[in-house]
């Protein structure tokens, strides 16, 4: 039985708010510090396919100034014929790349039953958009201790996104990153609609870190560039973004997926944006092992 303490939950009363916790929450991943004057690019494949693929793209993007490794082992995919993930070889390999790279590994965890596997390879637990209000799910990884990076639901309003967050914060977890990756709209040119007033409004009402996903936003690798500028001058506090070696082979999420070079790129005018906001952009954390 869990135990209802009753509570007042009128937004000013969440632990996720201002009114309780009025200094930002800065939630560190090894070195990397998300809420504070740095703006981490967490990059990688939208699934993991392979240890040529992984260790490739990993690579890449830790030369280029990535801060962390994303991946899918286990995969929400909207038809059950599609790609579901190399489960747990694809953790694995996630660690594998973390060993090459030094880069920390954020990658989803879809069920409360697959916390505990997916906490032994993960540096950050990620809930999907589409777990934003599977409740045992969120109270599971507010118990264990690990940084949850938490995707806003495509059709969630705000004050449903952070009272989701209250509830991994209720279970005692505080490391909890928000992340707005674009809503359902009637716009059919991109996959969702980057709701991009979310990011200054959310910063105004928690104190939790927002960062902000451009590829599952729009879809479209080309456009992705933009968003993630227009990310940074709207205040959000760093990036998820799709990428792989090679986007036309991908076995999900291709087309939004930048290359390796566009992946660059992107991060050279991004560093070169930041200090207008205030913010920095490392350049690569590990050289050494980013070759190896
Ligand atoms: C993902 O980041 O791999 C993903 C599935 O995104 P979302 O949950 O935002 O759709
Ligand atoms: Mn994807």
């Amino acid at each position: 039985m869990i135990p209802f303490t009753p509570k007042d939950s009128t937004p000013k009363n969440l632990l996720v708010s201002r009114e309780h916790q009025s200094s930002a929450t800065v939630v560190a991943v090894g070195e990397t510090l998300f809420g504070g004057e740095e703006f981490p690019v967490i990059a990688g494949p939208c699934a993991v396919e392979s240890a040529h693929q992984l260790l490739k793209t990993a690579s890449g993007v830790c030369l280029s100034g990535a801060r962390g490794l994303r991946g899918g082992a286990f995969k929400p995919r909207t038809s059950p014929y599609s790609f579901p993930g190399l489960e747990e070889e694809g953790l694995q390999l996630l660690a594998l790349a973390r060993e090459k790279t030094g880069l920390p590994v954020f990658t989803e965890v879809m069920s409360e039953l697959q916390v505990e596997l997916v906490s032994q390879y993960a540096d950050v637990l990620q809930i999907g958009a589409r777990n934003m209000q599977n409740y045992p799910l969120l109270r599971a990884v507010g118990r264990q201790r690990r940084p949850v990076l938490l995707k806003r639901g495509m059709a969630a309003t705000l004050k449903e996104f952070l009272l989701a967050a209250e509830y991994i914060l209720a279970e005692g977890n505080p490391h909890v990153i928000l992340c707005e990756r674009g809503i359902r709209t009637f716009g059919q040119d991109t996959r969702n609609t980057l709701d991009i007033s979310a990011i200054p409004i959310l910063k105004e009402r928690t104190h939790l870190p927002v960062i902000v996903d451009p590829s599952h936003a729009c879809g479209l690798s080309e456009v992705v560039p933009h968003l993630a500028k227009a990310a940074l001058a709207v205040g959000a506090d760093g990036l998820i973004v799709e990428v792989h070696h090679q986007p036309s082979l991908a076995l999900s999420d291709g087309r939004q997926s930048l290359d390796l070079p566009a992946f660059h790129d992107m991060m050279v005018s991004l560093r070169a944006l930041a200090p207008a906001m205030q913010r920095k952009v490392y350049t690569t954390m590990s050289p050494l092992r980013a070759t190896g």
